[in-house]
């Protein structure tokens, strides 16, 4: 890795936004956390993306004009080389040229990158794929999603598509899925399939924590479902053990797809001691063709809430000719 200088780092979310800055050894030297606040509109948020990095540069004592670059990470789908994010349902944006506009703001360079594909990135750097030349990065959450790493860095396949995971099929009369079809990984293996399974129980009447929920079955989170199998309930832990089942069969199919060293497995469902990591990671070793079984490490996330913080920084200190600057109109 190169680091000319210092480099600044978003996480543009949902949300809310994180913002890093790391010096020419690649250190996290300061970060801040603010609402994303996307109902304001695009040039809100990127305007105050803007300012984040300027008061991280101030606090830190490090002049803007300092800077390398900016890596930003962002719900695509995008066009990274353009910088354009062409799609993002999470902070309803639709072609715009963000790599541009923040450019525009800063003056310095800045490279865009699909969140996932930044966290795997962030991941392969600093955390559980660190020293790893192909790596996935598979994040459960309220669906599924991933990022692969490929002779050390982003593979996005011929259509940009490559990691999208969460809509394979794994049930071909499993049930519906987001995306149009059914019995996807995502809807067996997500935080909304636990949350799903758990009203399945309620109106069975099973016997559970969970009950307090049969009022109001739509306030039922995959939180509340990992929290009640904690504090020992039967159904929960079913269910858990039902979701954990799935996750490891898609993370044998990606292990096939892939060959990857390692696969990285993050998002809000996972806990990295809990039941359900230990026993997808026993159904990946029991499905999975041999040798892959032994060979591919499946760990927890190491980063926290950085993964994509740190793959973003390394968009910029990766080393790659940066772009010259655009200048958009809006
Ligand atoms: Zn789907």
């Amino acid at each position: 890795m190169t680091h000319a200088g210092y480099t600044g780092a978003l996480d543009i979310g949902g949300t809310k936004m994180l913002a890093g800055l790391f010096d020419e050894e690649g250190r996290l030297l300061a970060r801040k956390r603010i609402e994303t606040q996307a109902s304001q509109g695009v040039l809100p948020v990127i305007a105050r993306a803007a300012l984040l990095i300027r008061e991280l540069a101030q606090e830190t004592g490090i002049s803007p004009d300092r800077l390398t670059g900016i890596g930003c990470s962002v719900p695509g789908p995008l066009d990274s080389e353009r910088g354009v994010v062409i799609f993002s349902p999470n902070l309803a944006w639709r072609d715009v040229p963000l790599a541009g506009l923040l450019s525009q703001e800063l003056d310095v360079p800045v490279r865009i990158e699909d969140d996932a594909r930044c966290a795997a990135l962030g991941e392969a750097r600093r955390g559980g794929a660190r020293g790893a030349q192909n790596a996935v990065y598979v994040t459960i959450s309220t669906g599924i999603g991933a990022g692969v790493i490929l002779n050390g860095g982003i593979y996005r396949g011929s259509h940009g598509c490559a990691g999208e995971v969460g809509h394979m099929t794994l049930d071909a009369n499993g049930p519906p899925c987001a995306c149009g079809n059914m019995g996807c990984f995502e809807s067996l293996a997500s935080g909304t399939a636990i949350a799903a399974r758990a009203r399945q129980a309620l109106l069975h009447g099973d016997e559970t924590l969970l009950a307090r929920f049969r009022a109001e079955p739509a306030l039922l989170t995959a939180q509340q479902v990992i929290d009640a199998a904690n504090m020992g309930d039967a159904v929960a832990s079913r269910i858990l053990e039902t979701t954990a089942m799935y996750i490891g069969i898609g993370l044998a199919a990606i292990a096939t797809t892939y060959d990857p060293e390692v696969i990285v497995l993050g998002g809000g469902v996972i806990q990295p001691d809990g039941a359900l990591f230990q026993k997808a990671r026993e159904t990946f070793q029991a499905r999975v063709i041999s040798p892959l079984g032994s060979l591919v490490c499946i760990v927890p996330a190491q980063l926290g809430d950085e993964s994509a913080l740190w793959g973003a920084a390394a968009l910029i200190s990766d080393g790659r000719p940066l772009a010259i600057r655009q200048v958009i109109d809006v």
